[in-house]
């Protein structure tokens, strides 16, 4: 059973099992950030807390992050994850969402900021005057997916550098998975570990997930699970 944590007077977070999805409230509308794994009812979850006209976005198209899906319309995400999408996904269209997008909820502008790496069309948004990142799978302390078709090591690093750039414009991050909240000095930690990783300098241990032989690395703040070579 999915439960709903309220964070503030104007945002939730919904835990489902292993993911975690968000509503926000602004003056005029609603927006969830991504829809569940096991919650093809995650609108009907959204309509408990808020009243406003509730809207949907995709941080990506993986399948933990759009079993509500179905339900809506039309889904903010970024063309780039079509392809995962189409794969992983039915339901909501996609309504193309693109780095320096601002959907804006009333009084509570979100900018959107790619960051392609866990998948292509991978997006943070900066809920810019809460001083917040919601980062999706990508910045979090729980085993981040790099393995499979769609994922990009060596594009995630200049990602999250990218990320390291805004860091300015926020003081906390809401990831979709593992501990929460997290702290921006762990998206710094990150690229460590993804560089030693594609230097060869990490060491992982092969282990079965889904059927299939990846590579774990452990460090202290994060895991990843990535293709083995
Ligand atoms: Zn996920």
């Amino acid at each position: 059973m999915a439960e709903v944590i309220r964070i503030n007077e104007n945002t939730w977070r919904v835990e489902d099992g292993m993911v975690r999805f968000f509503v926000l409230e602004g003056m005029e509308k609603a927006l969830m950030i991504d829809s569940g794994m096991t919650t093809p009812n995650a609108m009907d979850i959204a309509k408990t807390v808020t009243k406003k006209p509730l809207e949907l976005l995709n941080t990506h198209a993986d399948r933990d992050h759009i079993s509500g899906n179905g339900a809506f319309e039309f889904c903010y995400m970024s063309p780039a994850e079509e392809g995962n999408y189409g794969m992983k996904g039915s339901g909501a269209a996609i309504r193309p969402i693109k780095e320096g997008d601002v959907l804006d909820l009333g009084d509570r502008p979100l900018e959107i900021i790619d960051i392609p790496g866990h998948t292509p069309g991978s997006v943070a948004i900066l809920d810019v005057n809460a001083r917040v990142l919601f980062s999706g799978d990508s910045v979090q302390s729980g085993t981040i997916y790099m393995f499979g078709p769609f994922r990009n090591l060596a594009d995630y690093i200049p990602s999250m550098q990218k990320l390291c750039t805004y860091r300015n414009r926020f003081d906390v991050i809401y990831p979709s998975h593992g501990a929460f909240p997290v702290e921006p000095a762990l998206i710094e930690k990150l690229i460590g570990g993804a560089r030693e990783i594609l230097d060869g300098k990490a060491q992982g241990e092969v282990k079965e997930l889904f059927g299939n032989q990846v590579i774990h690395y452990q460090f202290p703040y994060a895991g990843f699970f990535c293709e083995l070579k």
